[in-house]
């Protein structure tokens, strides 16, 4: 089988954690390593784009088709009137390398768009992940800015997909409900996590390596910078905590100079300075040494397609306090990987941060049961069931 992989701007050898490079890059390059292991064949096409922010090139194995369509400089929100140009480039790189396609894999808005204009001229199949829906972010946070236009293809792109993968229950309820698709074209297919580079490692070696103290609590947030992802609720709830040998490390956000000079003026407000260490993007080889360094993970999120690093965090025997948003709700099995917090304000955030951080025992007990919570949301099962849906709908 060969899919088009149609990543407009995702592109997945990208560092994750920047501006715009997180959970979708991750998962484009995680299917795709894994669909290329069992023998398909993928191309990932993805926008040129400037070079400034780190790429991944060694940890790629699969063929990135890079396209010309527009300026490189530009963001998520100028590609838009570009997509017609990468249309016609992708059509031009099948002609040109004499490579057709049995079925097109879009994801994100973008890239749904880029495949109902292949699917005209190629007549494929189209499956369709959004990540994220735009209905669904403004309903948790109404101050994003996004292309007006976006909401509209959202629901085009569902009309027109043939299949339509999400992540979680709540995410095919509102596609069925609010797009009116019929349920038998949407999977609920949740990613997995790979529980051999993200396990349990001895936490004082893995202090070593990152240079952090034996003896000082650590806290993580690991994620791109943007205000969706609510850290002013963990930094005024760490301003509550009466123990001060507390540090967060925050791990991502390289790139997002404005998000960043906010949270930074919150800490200096709150007096947080000496608590809280921005440490920048990590790349995924490093990564784990956060994971393994850390007391607990926190995500407070407004909303979360799905919330990877908690994932991640899980599956190193670290437990999470998070946000009961989106896909969160699947990932944290509430008071038993972590707590799942219904109320997105500091009270709930200093209560539990408060019990986990002065109980050894708990911490440990969560961690256990987050790691064979991880490993029962394996990628194996996650693939197999995507390669279903591709033959089903291939073999049509
Ligand atoms: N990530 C990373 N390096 C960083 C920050 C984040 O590799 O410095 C990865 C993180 O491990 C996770 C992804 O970026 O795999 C973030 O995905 P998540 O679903 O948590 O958030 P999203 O970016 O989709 O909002």
């Amino acid at each position: 089988m060969k899919i088009a992989l149609i990543s407009v701007h995702g592109d997945p050898a990208l560092q994750a954690g920047g501006k715009d490079s997180g959970g979708m890059n991750i998962y484009v390059r995680e299917v795709t390593e894994r669909l290329a292991g069992e023998g398909i064949d993928v191309d990932v096409f993805t926008r040129m784009h400037d070079r400034h922010e780190e790429i991944e090139e060694s940890l790629i194995n699969f063929n990135i088709v890079y396209v010309k369509a527009g300026e490189e400089s530009l963001d998520k929100l100028g590609i838009f009137s570009h997509l017609d140009t990468f249309v016609n480039e992708v059509d031009k790189y099948s002609k040109d390398n004499n490579k057709t396609y049995d079925l097109i894999y879009a994801h994100y808005w973008l890239s749904g768009v880029v495949a109902l204009k292949l699917k005209k001229l190629w007549l494929k199949p189209v499956v369709t992940s959004f990540h994220t829906i735009q209905e669904i972010k403004q309903e948790a946070f109404p101050f994003n800015i996004d292309n007006p236009v976006r909401g509209k293809e959202e629901r085009n792109v569902s009309k027109g997909s043939d299949a339509i993968v999400v992540w979680s229950d709540h995410e095919k309820k509102f596609i069925q409900e609010k797009f009116k698709i019929n349920s038998r074209n949407i999977e609920v297919i949740p990613p997995g996590v790979d529980v051999d580079i993200f396990k349990p490692e001895d936490k004082s070696e893995s202090r070593k390596i990152i240079n952090i103290s034996q003896d000082e609590k650590v806290i993580l947030y690991v994620g791109r910078l943007e205000r969706l992802k609510g850290l002013d609720t963990l930094l005024e709830a760490l301003s509550l905590l009466d123990q001060r040998d507390i540090n967060l490390l925050v791990v991502g956000g390289l790139y997002n100079l404005q998000e960043l000079s906010r949270l930074k003026k919150i800490c200096k407000d709150l007096d947080l300075d000496q608590n809280v260490h921005f440490v920048g993007s990590i790349n995924r080889k490093e990564l784990k040494h956060y994971y393994n360094s850390s007391d607990l993970c926190v995500l407070p999120s407004y909303y979360e397609s799905f919330g990877l690093s908690a994932l991640e965090a899980s599956a190193c025997g670290i437990p999470v306090i998070a946000s009961k948003r989106g896909g969160l709700s699947s990932i944290v099995l509430d008071k038993k990987t972590g707590y799942l917090l219904q109320w997105r304000c500091p009270g709930p955030f200093v209560d539990k941060l408060e019990v986990l951080l002065s109980n050894r025992r708990l911490r440990d007990s969560m961690g256990v049961a987050g790691r064979n919570h991880a490993m029962s949301l394996s990628w194996d099962n996650a693939i197999g069931r995507l390669i279903d849906l591709f033959n089903k709908l291939t073999l049509r």
